[in-house]
């Protein structure tokens, strides 16, 4: 368990198991987060996605 502070508001984020390019949600202020490195854990903002799921 890590918990790394969010690049955005710098609320801590909790990840059981950082995996590499996972993509995690802050839940404080909803931005998505990349795991950008494990050792140390670092998060970066995740690369805007320009598709339309639809909801
Ligand atoms: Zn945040």
């Amino acid at each position: 368990m890590s918990t790394v502070a969010c690049p955005e508001c710098e609320s801590g984020v909790s990840l059981d198991t950082p995996v590499l390019n996972e993509i995690v949600e802050c839940v404080d202020c909803r931005s998505e987060l990349e795991v950008l490195s494990t050792d140390p854990v670092l998060l970066g903002r995740a690369p805007e996605v320009e598709e339309d799921w639809g909801e």
